[in-house]
């Protein structure tokens, strides 16, 4: 029986280092696998030119370049693309491309499904299924890069407005935010393999304030991340209060928000800027009043952060409503008028629901989130038919 064939996209730079030495090659053919992979976007071992014929054989017999199939790739009017991937056993991903004048930026999955099982979110309404491998994280960005690359309409519009980096490495993604499918730091090990990938020089040399992963507050990982890989962090908040912010993130029954806030202070000496960023899902009626935003303001003002305010994206099943455009305004005015630093996220790719908390992918449930659901509804019992009446009754 033949050993199944590694994929090459699962190495960082010390893996590969490692596998090319147990194949008894010299170092630098390591460095030259990296290049043809990541920064050429070959697949093809028969194609990488400059590797001795016999490492080819070899590499033909044992490993692969293997990224995730696409199921569907969708194109939105105002340039975000949306693709839809492949995991397998019933369960897809998405990545989502999202051009402007002076940044590509990918966000990408680390999760098929997500466990924490916000309110307010798509992904983790459906559960979870699966952690996605190293290989599978970035190969959201080795494909996604390669395709670009060579897509006349990405081209067109990077030669119009030429992204950091664009002239000299032909570079078409310039930001990678993972703000995708699944809690990053619930995939620690996978994920920091392939944020190690996104900032070698040998592969996509991104720098660590384009790279953001996002979380929903896993703080002892958020303290290992800081000595691991410290890339631009984003906490997702979402409430100014431990009552409110258990019920919407229910993660912060484990970890509430001093315990929460005192790792973003750990994390600050290690970021690549002076400043967190916190995400703040606007919900109508649950969490954008002024006495709200006044609250938010009195638990942040010691801490070097952006406020990114996102008007909640809405899916059926959710029972809740995005504030209107008015109550974002008028929150982020107490935010500002108290110091903060705050910001109204747009919404991009409406046309292909490709805007936050709407990635749903298609998950098999093995967390069977829903059935759990229906179980807390028995416990708390003052949970009424829709949430959103229960939410508003907790301010
Ligand atoms: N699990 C991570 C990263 C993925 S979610 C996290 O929670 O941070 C990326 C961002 O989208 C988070 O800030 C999340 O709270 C937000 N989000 C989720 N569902 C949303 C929705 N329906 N509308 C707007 N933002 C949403
Ligand atoms: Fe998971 Fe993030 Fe969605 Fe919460 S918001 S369920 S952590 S993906």
């Amino acid at each position: 029986m033949t050993s199944p064939r590694v994929n090459l996209l699962d190495f960082d730079a010390d893996q590969m280092a490692a596998y090319v030495a147990g194949l008894n090659e010299k170092p630098f053919r390591a460095k030259q696998l990296m290049q043809w992979i990541h920064q050429r976007g070959i697949s093809d071992i028969n194609d990488m030119s400059d590797l001795a014929k016999s490492f080819r054989a070899t590499l033909l017999d044992k490993a692969e370049v293997l990224s995730l199939p696409i199921i569907k790739d969708e194109h939105a009017a105002d340039g975000t693309r949306k693709w839809l991937l492949d995991v397998g056993a019933g369960n897809a991903v998405e990545s989502v491309f999202i051009p402007e004048d002076d940044r590509g930026t990918l966000c990408i999955s680390s999760q098929a499904g997500c466990a924490v099982n916000c309110r307010f979110c798509s992904t983790g309404h459906q559960g979870f299924s699966r952690n996605l491998t190293s290989g599978e994280i970035i190969g959201q960005l080795w494909f996604a890069e390669h395709l670009l690359r060579n897509d006349p309409e990405a081209v067109r519009r990077i030669e119009k407005y030429p992204t950091p980096g664009w002239e000299h490495t032909g570079r078409v993604i310039s930001n990678v935010v993972m703000m995708g499918m699944g809690e990053p730091l619930l995939n620690y090990d996978n994920v920091v393999s392939a944020l190690r990938l996104m900032l070698d020089d040998r592969a996509y040399g991104l720098s660590r304030r384009r790279v953001t992963v996002s979380t929903s507050g896993v703080v002892p990982m958020i303290d290992r991340l800081a000595q691991d890989c410290p890339v631009a962090l984003a906490v997702s908040l979402h409430a100014p209060n431990d009552q409110l912010r258990d019920q919407l993130v229910p993660l912060n029954q484990k970890y509430p928000l001093h315990e929460l806030l005192d790792a973003c202070e750990r994390y600050l000496p290690f970021a690549p800027r002076d400043f967190l960023t916190f995400e703040y899902c606007m919900l109508d009626g649950v969490n954008d009043s002024d006495i709200q935003a006044k609250e938010l303001v009195r638990l942040l003002k010691n801490i070097k952060c952006k406020i990114n305010l996102i008007p909640f994206n809405p899916f059926p099943e959710s029972g809740l409503k995005r504030s209107s455009a008015q109550r974002v305004n008028a929150f982020a005015s107490i935010l500002l008028d108290a110091g903060m630093v705050a910001t109204v996220r747009k919404t991009r790719g409406d046309d292909i629901a490709a805007a936050c908390g709407q990635l749903a992918g298609d998950v098999v449930d093995r967390t069977r989130v829903r059935e759990r659901a229906v179980h807390d509804a028995d416990i708390i019992t003052e949970l009424p038919e829709q949430p959103i009446e229960w939410l508003k009754k907790l301010n």
